[in-house]
């Protein structure tokens, strides 16, 4: 096989695997074999893994069965395999945000949504590969080393939740979860070729999410079909009281959704987020909104000035956020520790040694826009920013049900194509927004683009619409077959 073939074709769905255990047509432990047969095949290529939970996945799978063997229904999820992004807490089982200051660092609990995809009979195979503290939009930030795009390993996976994207599309597992900030879920999903959710601010818990940015950070999922991952927002979300942030309505009824079609729904092209995008994603993105019109979508353009401002104002809260957030590595509680002659001397040292270039450029850039004299004019400013596109947007959800955009800006690029951190940044143009007003974004894959690599089509709605997200999604799909 040359590094240009596409080294897998993705493996059957959440739904199917969950069906196909319950009814025993294949057995959890034989989903579980397929899968760490297919990771032992071609993940020295890929590196999707920062680890692999054989035992634990084999023990785990086998108590399904049992369970079923018993005539107890183990759940929705009942055998499917699933990747956690490495920034999601994990109990006795190493979380390091593919950073070397957590690299020894054993999380003494379980996320919120670990505990509810257990509960749904899920098999947690591994955590992925991601770019340092989620900062990054390739998996080249990863300390441990990137990520490789299973449609053509010469090409980033996207990021930062690049090894969810890759565990996904290389037929790993049949669904991952990953963190979106600015973008991490649906970037990768769209570079990758799989669907990637992030739900509206608050509707999936973030205990036992390692903090980014905690205004912005959501957790959601990536699969490889629009139902699937309906099926996952509904197991991983709800309310949960660990989350101040979490919100307290029902998180259901998103797989009923998928069938509704898209007759007399109104969708707005956003021409700030279209324009950006290079001619063979634009035109992958045309086919599709041309498709949707002719089964009935009332597809008009929409012009939201506010939303050029979006990348900058980003750059500005997310990293005064990560710079608090991060203050807690500092030799003593967490992680790595570099011996000193004092306090002061220790810390210094074990922070040079335990973060990278990127997330020290956060540190700084964050730290520089919060102090005294300057945060008005930059972090004060980026938040009056973040209320005006939050208002830009409810005056266009008045005229539009949900409103579309290209996922990224281009299809996947090449390794160290973008030494400028600015390059890098401006992948988020079209994601950004969505987590600033807090509100749900989906990637649809829909054609290709450049390379024959796969292009993606971002869905976003108001606040807790996703419903009608998923039924636009859920088209799209449909009118990429
Ligand atoms: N690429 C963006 C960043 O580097 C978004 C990251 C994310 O969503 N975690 O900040």
């Amino acid at each position: 096989m040359t590094s240009t073939q596409r080294t897998s074709f993705p493996r059957q769905g959440v739904r199917e695997t969950a069906i196909a255990v319950k009814t025993r047509f294949q057995s959890a432990s034989d989903v579980l074999s397929d899968c760490l047969e297919e990771i032992a095949r071609c993940e020295d290529k890929i590196h999707a893994f920062n680890l692999v939970l054989d035992n634990q996945a084999r023990q785990r799978a086998s108590e399904i069965d049992d369970l079923i063997a018993r005539g107890i229904d183990p759940g929705p999820l009942a055998g499917v395999p699933v990747a956690l992004k490495d920034n999601i807490c994990t109990r006795e089982i190493a979380t390091t945000c593919s950073s070397k200051m957590l690299e020894r660092w054993i999380p003494p609990y379980n996320a919120t949504v670990v505990a509810k995809l257990q509960d749904a009979g899920a098999v947690i195979v591994g955590k992925t590969n991601m770019d340092e503290f989620a900062m990054g939009s390739s998996t080249e930030n990863s300390a441990f080393g990137p990520t490789r795009n299973p449609c053509n390993l010469d090409y980033v996976p996207g990021g930062s939740s690049g090894g969810s994207a890759a565990s996904v599309a290389a037929g790993f597992v049949c669904c991952a979860l990953g963190s979106d900030t600015g973008g991490s879920i649906r970037q990768p999903a769209s570079l990758c070729g799989v669907v990637g959710v992030k739900p509206t601010y608050g509707r999936v818990s973030r205990y036992g999410l390692i903090a980014f940015a905690s205004s912005l950070d959501q957790i959601g999922p990536l699969c490889v079909n629009v139902g699937d991952a309906a099926l996952i927002c509904e197991v991983i979300g709800g309310y949960d009281p660990r989350d101040s942030t979490s919100i307290d309505e029902p998180f259901s009824g998103l797989l009923d959704s998928c069938d509704k079609g898209v007759d007399g729904i109104r969708v707005g092209v956003v021409t700030e987020l279209l324009a950006p995008a290079s001619p063979d994603v634009q035109a992958a993105f045309t086919k599709c909104t041309d498709k949707l019109a002719a089964i009935g979508a009332k597809v008009d353009e929409i012009s939201i000035p506010e939303l050029s401002y979006g990348l900058a104002a980003y750059y500005l809260i997310a990293p005064a956020e990560a710079s608090s957030n991060l203050a807690r590595y500092d030799g003593v509680r967490y992680g790595l520790r570099v011996a000193g002659q004092d306090v002061e001397s220790m810390m210094r040292a074990t922070r040079s040694a335990g973060f990278g270039p990127e997330v020290k450029r956060r540190i700084m850039l964050g730290t520089y826009a919060l102090s005294s004299g300057y945060y008005d004019a930059y972090y004060g400013q980026a938040q009056r920013v973040r209320t005006l596109i939050t208002k830009a947007f409810g005056r266009a959800y008045e005229s539009f049900d949900v409103l579309l955009s290209p996922t990224s800006p281009t299809v996947a690029f090449g390794f160290g194509a973008k030494q400028d951190p600015l390059d890098m940044y401006n992948s988020d143009i079209a994601t950004i927004a969505s987590n600033l007003a807090g509100h749900p974004a989906m990637s649809v894959p829909f054609g290709l683009g450049a390379n024959n690599l796969p292009v993606g089509v971002q869905v976003m709605a108001p606040t807790l619409g996703e419903a009608v997200m998923f039924q636009v999604g859920a088209q799209i799909e449909g009118l990429a077959q």
